[in-house]
């Protein structure tokens, strides 16, 4: 017979059903949430605070900007966090967080890139 995977209860009725009750479903979603908040979180802020860097150096409207380096670390940016990268094809690697990206144009020289909605289509992502 399957338990709940909550209160290891007898489950009765459907033979998929993974939990004793609504109670028990609940409760275990809620804690998994908690449980996945708590382990994400850490890296979201490192995500969020790079994504706002990026955002202050380029500003709301500008399609890209070369910027040295230094500038970036100066601000404590961590280049170790980003969400997905892409490699064009001049060979270059594009380190994104969400809709903005980084590249590492030359040793000194860092290019900040804002990837529009449409720009998704057509890179075949
Ligand atoms: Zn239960």
């Amino acid at each position: 017979m399957k338990k709940c995977k909550v209160c290891k209860k007898e489950i009765h009725g459907r033979s998929d059903k993974l939990f004793c009750s609504v109670r028990c479903k609940n409760y275990y979603h809620v804690n998994l949430r908690k449980v996945t908040s708590v382990a994400v979180e850490e890296i979201n802020k490192k995500l969020h605070r790079n994504r706002s860097i990026l955002l202050e150096i380029l500003g709301k409207h500008k399609a890209q900007k070369k910027i040295p380096r230094i500038e970036l670390e100066k601000r404590r940016f961590s280049f170790k966090y980003h969400t997905h990268m892409n490699i064009n094809k001049a060979g270059k690697t594009y380190y994104y967080i969400y809709d903005l990206a980084w590249m590492e144009f030359s040793d000194d020289d860092i290019l900040i890139v804002r990837k529009r909605p449409s720009d998704y289509y057509n890179s075949g992502i």
